[in-house]
């Protein structure tokens, strides 16, 4: 095992990433801008590095700057988390050439899968069935246009660097494809530095399901079974489960093995995950390969009581997966709300602002994956993911109370969240039912994101007493600040509870 590992990321990964160099016995190195010299994941790790102004494009994405401190402070290995630098070829190349171990796969790998087309060719060359589309990129509107009338509408033009639900765009008729084309290049070209779009047959109403996988530097290459991403907002993941409600024994072992020949096919070691869509008559497409940890890695850990992290660090260092294929089937059911600062009110708008008080849920079956604590200053330089709640319970319908209880125990004061948005999913028939698609969510939003007008008591008495002990060191709160279109009921209940 390695003596030392830097951490080129922030929030809570980078806090989930120190645990595991913590209970691995490996001392952990941190990295921050500016914006970060107070924040937890500094304060966590052995050791903490500056590394430039706010800006991600200043820090966190300069990827020479994180080697040299990785060399400078003696660390051998330098793991990326999520976003910023991990699914960079080009940086997992340069930490190899600075002869350190980048934790995560070759730098072949990432490139294998990097491009959705790329990726796309690699599936249909080893049998994996993809969406039916282009394995190439489209010239212009016209040849889109071609292609289009060809497989039918509705079809989904697609970037080719995509991620995060860039640069997409459903098609629905022949007449809006020139301007679509435009934009999802230009948003392309933007977010990427690359315009390259390609098109998919757009598919109505199936589930996202995807295949955690890992692999070793002997041949071994596990799947840990699926997870159920269907409730999306602007193809964006909002709650994730595991197992499935759609997926039999019969097909997670289809679709594990799927998978697992995908990863096979592109030489890959670590941890990974296939994306895929599954329709309402069981049949999946291969939808690309994230060649990183991904967010709902907790729910995997634990159905499987496999800690994916601690395994990252174990197959990078060279050592041999300690379980089996047969050792591996899923225990009970998990479910992982995201906690973002986006006021559901108000179409998830950004919310910043600094946490004046903070509550978190606890008791059975309960974890909680944050990077932020009363005082932590909430900005736009970064993600509005400010941490994942996550039950773990025998069933599906206990794993949902146990959410809604927990999420009701969870306070947070001083940014808007998504804390109520959720609470609202819990309760929903549909939801409990199982009866979730990619598109549930956007049909349902409206009525998931109004005023509940009922207050509640754990939360208002917690609220009180924030208000109250701001009030006290002359601190104004948000809530007093707040309009009064936006401020909820329990929000306008605590108001009054505190001024009298
Ligand atoms: P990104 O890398 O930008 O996240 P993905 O290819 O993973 O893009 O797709 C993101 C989401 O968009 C999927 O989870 C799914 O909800 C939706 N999606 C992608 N491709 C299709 C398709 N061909 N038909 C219908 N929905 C799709």
């Amino acid at each position: 095992m390695f003596d030392s590992v830097l951490i080129a990321n922030r929030g809570e990964i980078a806090l989930r990433v120190i645990r595991a160099c913590r209970e691995l016995g490996v001392r952990s190195v941190a990295v921050y801008s500016d914006a970060d010299a107070g924040a937890p994941h500094v304060r966590a790790a052995d050791v903490a590095v500056n590394i430039g102004p706010p800006p991600s494009s200043e820090s966190y994405l300069l990827g020479d700057r994180i080697i040299q401190a990785a060399i400078s402070e003696g660390a051998q290995a330098i793991h990326p988390g999520y976003g910023f630098l991990s699914e960079r070829e080009w940086f997992a190349r340069a930490v190899r050439d600075a002869g350190l171990v980048f934790i995560g796969p070759p730098a072949e790998a990432i490139a294998a899968m990097g491009s959705k087309t790329a990726a796309r060719t690699l599936a249909v060359a080893h049998g994996v069935p993809v969406v039916p589309g282009t394995t190439e990129s489209i010239e212009d509107a016209a040849h889109a246009a071609g292609i289009a009338a060809e497989f039918g509408y509705p079809v989904l033009l697609k970037a080719a660097a995509g991620g995060g639900g860039k640069g997409m765009r459903v098609v629905r008729d022949a007449s809006e494809i020139a301007t679509s084309f435009a934009a999802a290049s230009r948003e392309a070209k933007n977010a990427f530095g690359d315009g390259a779009i390609y098109l998919e047959k757009y598919i109505e109403g199936p589930r996202h399901v995807e295949i955690q996988l890992i692999a070793d530097m002997h041949g071994n290459v596990i799947h840990l079974g699926e997870r159920e991403c269907s409730v999306q907002r602007r193809h964006q993941k909002m709650i994730e489960e595991a197992p499935s409600v759609a997926v039999s024994p019969s097909l997670r072992a289809e679709m594990g093995a799927t998978a697992v020949r995908a990863a096979r096919a592109a030489g890959y070691v670590n941890a990974g995950t296939c994306e895929f869509l599954l329709d309402r008559d069981g049949k999946y497409y291969f939808l690309e390969m994230n060649t990183r940890l991904q967010v709902e890695h907790p729910v995997t850990e634990l159905v499987s009581g496999i800690d994916l992290v601690q395994w990252q660090l174990r197959v990078a260092s060279g050592e041999p997966l300690g379980f089996t294929q047969a050792d591996i089937s899923p225990n009970g059911w998990a479910i992982e709300c995201r906690i973002t600062s986006e006021d559901p009110a108000n179409e998830f708008m950004p919310s910043t602002g600094r946490i004046s008080f903070l509550h978190l849920p606890s008791g059975p079956g309960v974890r909680w994956d944050g990077g932020i604590e009363i005082g932590s200053q909430v900005s736009l330089h970064y993600d509005p993911m400010l941490a994942k709640l996550i039950v773990h319970a025998p069933t599906r319908p206990l794993a949902i109370e146990r959410m809604h209880r927990a999420l009701s125990e969870l306070v947070i004061t001083g940014v808007e969240t998504s804390r109520e948005f959720h609470l609202r999913v819990m309760e929903d028939a549909e939801f409990r039912a199982g009866e979730i698609e990619i598109q549930w969510l956007e049909r349902r939003l409206a009525s998931l994101t109004t005023d509940p007008g009922t207050a509640d008591g754990v939360r208002l008495a917690a609220l009180a007493g924030a208000l109250l002990a701001d009030s006290e060191s002359g601190v104004r709160t948000d809530v007093s600040s707040k309009k009064g279109s936006t401020a909820s009921a329990w929000q306008r209940a605590a108001r009054l509870e505190s001024l009298t």
